[in-house]
């Protein structure tokens, strides 16, 4: 059976002081998740090794947002993918929309932090998704395929084993706007499918795909009943701890 996963992306908000107490209640409300959903936690950077303390004695785990393309040395401000490692995350988000467009990371790029998050030990979580005018044009399933085919699927079987995708059509990240559940569960369907093709019918059957943009409590369990959606990336509600918790409880299979 696939994992099931919701991992909760603060992007750039919460300063350390909001950090710690958006986790503390994260932590008071999250008995009531089933035990096998998996809740991580991803808040920037500068909070990774105070939040890995935080909930040391719980399920919760802990991601980074992003990583450097290079393993150390003379590159000011950039975190590496070891660095990341030694706060005690087990995972980072990777190629999300939002790098790809203000920050211009290229498939290239994106395939070379995968790698390094997993020479470190880290789970990639390796977002895909079109942007509006691709989804109006009736070029999604060419456009994620494109991005699967540059990044994760150059991956030998054994690391992609490893590799936990999210669909993010770009559509629907902060905007309000959901995909629909058939939309979502059209793309993930096909995602799915493509890995059998790449790799193994296991392979295809053992990825867990994570579905992003606009998931709140209200849409999160249609969401999450598709048979090939396996959990969510939230951005917006996982800053809100009781919403975060309900859609962490929204998996009915
Ligand atoms: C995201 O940024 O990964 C995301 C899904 O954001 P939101 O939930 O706010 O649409």
């Amino acid at each position: 059976m696939r994992p099931q996963i919701v991992a909760g992306n603060w992007k750039m908000n919460n300063d350390l002081h909001e950090g710690r107490k958006l986790t503390q209640s994260i932590k008071e409300l999250q008995g009531d998740i089933p035990a096998d959903v998996t809740v991580i936690l991803a808040p920037p950077f500068i909070h990774l090794a105070e939040i890995s303390r935080e909930i040391m004695d719980t399920p919760l785990k802990l991601s980074a947002q992003n990583c450097a393309t290079e393993e150390k040395g003379a590159f000011t401000g950039e975190v590496s993918a070891s660095m990341i490692r030694s706060t005690g995350a087990q995972y980072v988000i990777i190629g999300h929309s939002e790098r790809r467009s203000y920050y211009n990371e290229t498939d290239d790029v994106i395939y070379k932090k995968i790698q390094l998050a997993l020479k470190n030990d880290l789970y990639p979580i390796v977002c895909c998704g079109e942007s509006l005018s691709q989804r109006e044009n009736e070029q999604y399933f060419p456009v994620v395929e494109d991005q699967l085919e540059k990044t994760v699927f150059k991956l030998s079987s054994e690391d992609f084993g490893r590799v936990i995708l999210a669909y993010e059509p770009v559509w629907a990240i902060g905007t309000g706007k959901t995909a629909t559940p058939e939309q979502a569960q059209e793309m993930h369907g096909f995602i799915r499918q493509k890995i059998q093709e790449n790799f193994s019918r296991d392979a295809g059957e053992n990825t867990a795909i994570l579905y992003g943009g606009s998931c709140k409590p209200s849409n999160a369990a249609e969401l999450f009943a598709q048979p090939d959606i396996d959990g969510g990336l939230i951005g917006g509600a996982s800053l809100k701890s009781k919403d975060f918790i309900e859609i962490s409880k929204s998996f009915s299979k």
